[in-house]
């Protein structure tokens, strides 16, 4: 076609296109919280303060108070696109923050205190944050940092006025103080749907961390999303527990996606060991809880120490790495609490998967229905997957096929904050996840690895998520990790870091004898070496590299097995 007949079937397309003539609404996080207010203003937000004290507001008072809170920020010279970081618990005046900044036309970026104080330089530079928010258990980091912040101007400490505290940190200012600098339930300024509405950094595990930029149009959709019954599936008759942090990628969108519903919110600040999560779900009456798969092993031994049954738990949501199959039965078995696994990452904010059974999965046992939900799930409406070879081919969904990960949707990442447009994406316009996966036919997808951890004897792939949550099902164990260490004859075999749970009688045969029936007997660890503790990064997940790097020649000049 030359370009001339182009630019005419073009010409005529326009002539014949009618546009629809529906009103045209920004998809925005302040419209979440109008609708919060407006129709569901006495729904409770419960929050747990960093004195471990419990304080009750509900969704109208937020509003009211993000409201001021954009005034203030206003107020005090800030416009659309600075940068405004909080380091926070999961407490009620970081929504505050959440809703008053973004709303206000600002970019909330969420800092995960964890980061080594490098890291946390570098986030804050490279974000350019002219504020910080902070909670007083980060009084200290911050005070660390400090001097070496080259863009904050102003330190705001979440809480009302402190002498003693001011005295420690010159200019510090204290949110009550800042909030009243703006004028209560102002109005929201105008605010495009492809703004920036937030910022949250990965935490690599090389390299410095990357800026995952969200837009207000992403975070809706996502939100959108994430409510419907075959994904988180919240409702206002629902009480939400968000144990997953507000620092890392943005709750999985639970403050948004119940703004937007009108649950009621518990927001468990920093005591999230078991006995402390158990009480709250038991005096809150949570009905829905969410978060890693550590969390909930402390949760579980604490329901036993308490002899609770967290009767009003219908539902938890596990992600972030993946969920042992005996924690699932434990959950549905012992509690009569759903397990539904869910899987996605920072740049894909982060529903990529959740699971949820197909009508066609009445028909099969219980046995077989379980086998199912151990899969990270099917994408939602939005997002799309695929898994492709080496060679960038696409791969295919049968179930045993496994390659890399790739995806794209509404809420996926284009471009990572500050680096040059066009870095990001593969060739093909996708996003590369960095995992290996298989997909079913019916769209499950199960995870075998990340890329750089999957472990290669030889020439077969052995996944080392599968042997280790059949190590996390033997009932003496409470941590599993495995890794590749080199091997003379198969280059690479798979050991097994494994801590036991406190007074456990296990040993190394017992526990390899485990593993008898339940994989092939070439994929089988050749050691199992107990520690009393795994490395994990600022997101809790396993330093691999740091376990590879101490224990991986342990099995180099062994006779060939
Ligand atoms: P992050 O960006 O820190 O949230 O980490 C994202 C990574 O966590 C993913 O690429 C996966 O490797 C891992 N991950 C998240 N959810 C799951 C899951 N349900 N099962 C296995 N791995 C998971």
């Amino acid at each position: 076609m030359t370009p001339d007949t182009r630019v005419n079937q073009l010409q005529k397309r326009q002539e014949i296109n009618v546009l629809g003539q529906m009103m045209n609404m920004e998809l925005t996080v302040n419209s979440l919280i109008d609708h919060a207010a407006r129709y569901h203003g006495d729904a409770e937000i419960v929050s747990i303060g960093t004195d471990g004290n419990p304080s009750r507001s509900d969704w109208a008072t937020v509003s009211e108070r993000s409201r001021q809170l954009a005034s203030a920020l206003r107020t005090a010279g800030y416009v659309q696109g600075d940068r405004c970081a909080t380091i926070c618990w999961n407490n009620v005046g970081h929504l505050e923050c959440y809703l008053g900044i973004s709303g206000g036309g600002m970019v909330c970026h969420t800092i995960n205190p964890r980061l080594f104080p490098e890291q946390l330089v570098y986030v804050i530079n490279n974000a350019q944050d002219k504020v910080i928010f902070f909670d007083k258990t980060f009084l200290p980091i911050v005070s660390n940092i400090r001097d070496r912040l080259e863009t904050v101007e102003k330190f705001v400490l979440m809480s009302e006025p402190d002498e003693e505290i001011a005295v420690q940190f010159p200019g510090l200012l204290f949110y009550e103080e800042f909030l009243q600098r703006g004028t209560p339930n102002a109005n929201w300024p105008e605010i495009a749907e492809n703004q920036a509405s937030s910022l949250c950094y990965t935490s690599g595990t090389t390299g410095n961390p990357k800026g995952v930029l969200y837009s207000h149009r992403s975070t809706v959709l996502h939100a959108l999303v994430a409510a419907q019954p075959d994904a988180l599936n919240l409702s206002a008759r629902d009480v939400v527990m968000p144990v997953v942090p507000m620092f890392h990628v943005n709750a999985w969108g639970v403050p948004y996606i119940t703004a937007m519903v009108g649950a009621k919110l518990v927001l468990p600040g920093p005591g999230l060991d078991g006995q402390s999560l158990v009480k709250l779900i038991d005096s809150e009456s949570v009905t829905i809880a969410l978060g890693v798969p550590t969390i909930w092993q402390g949760l579980l031994s604490a329901l036993d120490e308490l002899g609770s049954s967290a009767q009003s738990l219908k539902r938890t949501v596990i992600g972030g790495s993946a969920c042992p199959p005996s924690m699932m039965s434990e959950f549905r078995g012992k509690y009569g609490v759903e397990v539904v696994h869910a899987w996605g990452m920072t740049e894909t904010s982060p529903i990529g998967t959740v699971n949820a059974l197909l009508s066609k999965h009445n028909t099969l046992s219980e046995e077989g229905r379980n086998k199912i939900r151990e899969s990270q799930g099917r994408p939602p409406y939005g997002v799309q997957l695929k898994i492709v070879g080496e060679d960038g081919h696409q791969l295919p969904e049968d179930g045993i096929a496994q390659g890399n990960l790739r995806i794209r949707g509404h809420w996926v990442v284009a471009d990572y904050f500050g680096v040059e447009p066009n870095q990001t994406l593969e060739e093909d316009g996708w996003f590369e996840t960095g995992d290996v996966a298989s997909i079913n036919d019916d769209g499950f997808m199960t995870i075998r690895d990340r890329s750089k951890d999957i472990i290669k004897s030889g020439g077969e792939w052995i996944s080392t998520v599968e042997l280790e949550g059949i190590a996390m099902g033997h009932s003496a164990i409470n941590e599993a990790a495995v890794v590749a260490a080199s091997h003379d004859k198969w280059d690479e075999r798979p050991i097994l870091l494994a801590v036991k749970i406190p007074d456990a009688n296990i040993t190394e045969e017992e526990l390899l004898a485990h593993y008898q029936g339940k994989v092939a007997k070439w994929q089988i660890p050749d050691r199992a070496i107990f520690v009393e503790g795994l490395p994990r990064n600022a997101t809790g997940k396993v330093l691999k590299n740091k376990l590879r790097s101490e224990y991986g020649e342990v099995l180099v000049n062994k006779p060939a097995s």
